[in-house]
C-alpha cells in the first residue's frame, strides 16, 4: 500500500470546510484591504531563494527540495512566498504600476523538515505583500490585515510580537558586536548556533534551545543599534499600531528565519499552543527586489500558516458554517422510473437544485435509508404509479411526510422551499 510522503497530507472532504473557511476569509481580507491574488509556479529556478533567502538560513542549506529536471534546469520547489512574488513583480513590469503593488497567494511551500504537529513537509499560507512604498504606515496596516485577519476566522488569543532588525548601514554594526558578545560565549552554545555564529549570527537570537535561550536573553539589543533612519521607522510603526489600538509586544530576540528581512519584523503567537506557536508573521523586506535585479524597491508582507490556523479552530473550538448538504435525493422504482428519475436529476441540477440520484435497483427502504445518510432535507420517489400520472412523491425527510406534486411543479417547489 502506498501512503503520502512523510510530512505532507491529503484534504479529504471532512478537512475541506475548515479549508474553505481559512481561504474564504483570507481572499475577503484581500479585498478589504485591496490586494489582487497572484498565483506562481509551484517550482522555481533554485537560484530564486539562494540568491533572496540566503545560504546559511535552515530553508537555504538544509530544507529546499532542490532538483535537477531533463533539460537540465536547476529547480525546486517553491519554499516560501516572497521571494516568487518579487519575481513576478519584476518579470511582469508591475514596477510600473501605481506603487505599492498590493499582491496575495494562497498556495502551498515545500521544505525538507522534520515533520510534527503543526510542521509539515508541504504546507499551506496565505500570504500578502504590498511592493513599492516605504511608508511605516504600510507596516502598520500589514500589521493590522494579519490580525483583522485571524479575528476574522474567531481567532483572538494570540499576541503581536514586533521588533527592528535595521538596514544595511546599522545591521552590520550590531552584527559585530552581537558576534563579539557570543564568541565570548561559544563553548556554551549548542551545534547549530556555533554554525550560526559563523553563517547567520541574527538567527543565534531565536535559537529555541534553553541554554542559548538563556544567552540570548541577555544578548545586546539590535534596537539600541539601529541608525536614526530606522529608529524613525520602528517609532513610527509603534505609534500607528497604537493609533489603531493593536495591541503589541516589543520583543528584542525577534528576528524571523528568512534573510531577506530589513526594518520592521513581527510574529503572531498563540497563547494555546505551546509547540507550534507561530501562526504567522512578516516584516519589511527593502533589499530584496534589488538583490532580484531590480530598482531598489521598498516592500513589508504578511504570512501565516493555514494547517496551524486549522489547527488553532479546531482546538479552540470555533464553529464554522456546515456544509450543506444536496436539498434532495431521487429515489425510483423500476426500469421506466429508473429514465424518468434520471431525466429529473438533471432538469433540478440545471435549475441549481443539487440533488443524489439513486443508483442500482433498491427497495425504498434501503433507498430511504441511502437519503439519510446524505442528510438531504427530501427525497423525490418516482415509482410506476406516479410515472402513468406524471407526478412525484415528495417527502419531507424531517417531518416524515409526504405530498404528491406534478413534475413540471417539483423544480419551482424546491427552490420556494430553499429560499425559506
Ligand atoms: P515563514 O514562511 O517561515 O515565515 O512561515 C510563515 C508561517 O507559515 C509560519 O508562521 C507558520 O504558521 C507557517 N509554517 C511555516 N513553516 C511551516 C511548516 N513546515 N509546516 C506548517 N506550517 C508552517
Amino acid at each position: 500500500m502506498y501512503k503520502a510522503p512523510r510530512g505532507t497530507s491529503d484534504i479529504l472532504p471532512e478537512d475541506s470546510e475548515y479549508w474553505k473557511y481559512v481561504t474564504d476569509k483570507a481572499i475577503a481580507v484581500g479585498q478589504l484591504y485591496n490586494y489582487q491574488p497572484l498565483e506562481t509556479p509551484v517550482f522555481e529556478d533554485a537560484q530564486l531563494f539562494t540568491r533572496s533567502t540566503a545560504e546559511g538560513t535552515d530553508i537555504v542549506d538544509k530544507e529546499m527540495y532542490v532538483f535537477t529536471d531533463r533539460g537540465g534546469q536547476n529547480l525546486t520547489l517553491k519554499a516560501e512566498g516572497t521571494a516568487p512574488t518579487c519575481r513576478a513583480y519584476l518579470e511582469h513590469g508591475m514596477f510600473n504600476l501605481p506603487q505599492p503593488v498590493k499582491l496575495y497567494y494562497i498556495t502551498s511551500f515545500f521544505r525538507y523538515e522534520r515533520p510534527q504537529a503543526g510542521r509539515y513537509r508541504q504546507h499551506h499560507q496565505c500570504g500578502f505583500e504590498a511592493i513599492g512604498d516605504a511608508d511605516p504606515l504600510l507596516d502598520a496596516e500589514v500589521i493590522d490585515l494579519s490580525q483583522h485577519f485571524l479575528r476574522s476566522l474567531g481567532i483572538t488569543e494570540f499576541s503581536i510580537r514586533l521588533n527592528s532588525i535595521g538596514c544595511r548601514q546599522c545591521q552590520p554594526n550590531y552584527i559585530k558586536t552581537l558576534r563579539e558578545y557570543y564568541s565570548q560565549q561559544e563553548a556554551a552554545l549548542c551545534a547549530d548556533c556555533q554554525v550560526r555564529l559563523l553563517k547567520n549570527p541574527l538567527r543565534l537570537l531565536d535559537c529555541k534551545k534553553k541554554d542559548c535561550k538563556q544567552i540570548a536573553d541577555v544578548a545586546p539589543k539590535i534596537t539600541d543599534y539601529l541608525c536614526s533612519d530606522c529608529q524613525a521607522h520602528f517609532e513610527r510603526v509603534q505609534h500607528y499600531l497604537t493609533t489603531l489600538e493593536i495591541p503589541f509586544t516589543l520583543n528584542h530576540r525577534l528576528v524571523r528565519g528568512l534573510d531577506y528581512y530589513s526594518r520592521t519584523v513581527f510574529e503572531l503567537e498563540t497563547l494555546n499552543e505551546k509547540s507550534q506557536s507561530a501562526l504567522g508573521g512578516g516584516g519589511r523586506y527593502d533589499n530584496l527586489v534589488e538583490q532580484l535585479g531590480g530598482r531598489p524597491t521598498p516592500a513589508v508582507g504578511f504570512a501565516t500558516g493555514i494547517e496551524r490556523l486549522i489547527l488553532n479552530i479546531q482546538q479552540t473550538g470555533i464553529s464554522i458554517p456546515a456544509r450543506s448538504a444536496p436539498v434532495a435525493f431521487i429515489a425510483h422504482l423500476g426500469d421506466a422510473a429508473k429514465l424518468a428519475a434520471i431525466k429529473l436529476s438533471s432538469r433540478l441540477r440545471a435549475a441549481g437544485i443539487p440533488v443524489v440520484l439513486a443508483t442500482g435497483t433498491k427497495s425504498l427502504r434501503a433507498q430511504l435509508r441511502q437519503a439519510n445518510s446524505f442528510s438531504t432535507s427530501y427525497t423525490i420517489i418516482i415509482g410506476e404509479q406516479e410515472l402513468s400520472t406524471e407526478n412525484v412523491v415528495l417527502r419531507d425527510m424531517k417531518a416524515q411526510k409526504q405530498t404528491l406534486v406534478t413534475q413540471a411543479n417539483i423544480a419551482e417547489i424546491l427552490l420556494q422551499k430553499q429560499s425559506h
